[in-house]
């Protein structure tokens, strides 16, 4: 069994989306899939997903908070509505590009663990330290479980390099299972692979030992091409 899980980003309309959820669920329904599906969609579409027995829904961010002043924010209250207990956390975006530091990062994680949330947490190296080897690799992703207990029952980790996402470029099976081997021997909970995932390589990659699934992005926003994805890994 795979844990699948797609993360939207900034993609989709809610048309879209809603002819997405009625596909998948309609394949969901009438296979006999076992694995474990998420799919994170943008906020606007949230209640899309409010009827859909077949697969986890989650946000791919939100506020350390029930409620209160943080413009542009969304909390607790307004995830309770539509009764979602999953995050991302900590994804390479987030980190990169908003800017957030592993203190912020490890603040909503703590806030969201006490809740009770099933937290998909993400760690990952840029290109730069991946090329310094794969000690100093280790180093940099274990520096990303800073203030971070790994020990919770709600945690799924997901190891995405940053060099990999979005780029079409995987990591390669060793590299994906040296630092698979290294995390599991850490820290006991699934570990999914995230970067550049394909419909043509997600079996593949999720049969790599110590593999536990796959968090995809760009070969996720396909309603087929995401079908052809839990085809694949069934
Ligand atoms: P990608 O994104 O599949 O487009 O590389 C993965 C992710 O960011 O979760």
């Amino acid at each position: 069994m795979a844990i699948i899980a797609s993360n939207f980003k900034t993609n989709h309309t809610r048309k879209s989306t809603a002819l997405f959820v009625n596909e998948v669920n309609n394949y969901l329904k009438s296979n006999n899939i076992k694995n474990e599906v998420y799919v994170f969609p943008t906020a606007t579409s949230l209640d899309l997903f409010d009827t859909v027995p077949t697969f986890s829904i989650g946000v791919q961010n939100a506020y350390a908070t029930a409620n209160g002043s943080f413009t542009g924010e969304i909390g607790t209250t307004q995830l309770d509505e539509f009764e979602i207990k999953t995050i991302l956390i900590g994804h390479s975006e987030r980190r990169h590009i908003l800017g957030e530091s592993q203190n912020k990062i490890a603040k909503k994680y703590e806030f969201y663990k006490e809740l009770g949330y099933k937290i998909i947490y993400c760690i990952g190296e840029p290109l730069e330290v991946k090329n310094q080897g794969l000690i100093k690799t280790l180093e940099y992703i274990y520096e990303q479980f800073d203030g971070i207990d790994t020990n919770y029952e709600n945690l799924i980790l997901a190891y995405e390099p940053v060099w990999a996402i979005g780029t079409g470029v995987t990591a390669t099976n060793e590299d994906i299972e040296n630092i698979h081997n290294s995390i599991k021997e850490k820290i006991k909970k699934p570990l999914l692979y995230g970067g550049s995932v394909k419909v043509e390589n997600v079996r593949e990659i999720c049969q790599i030992p110590n593999v536990d699934g796959a968090l995809i992005g760009t070969a996720s926003w396909k309603t087929e091409d995401f079908i052809q994805i839990l085809e694949n890994t069934k």
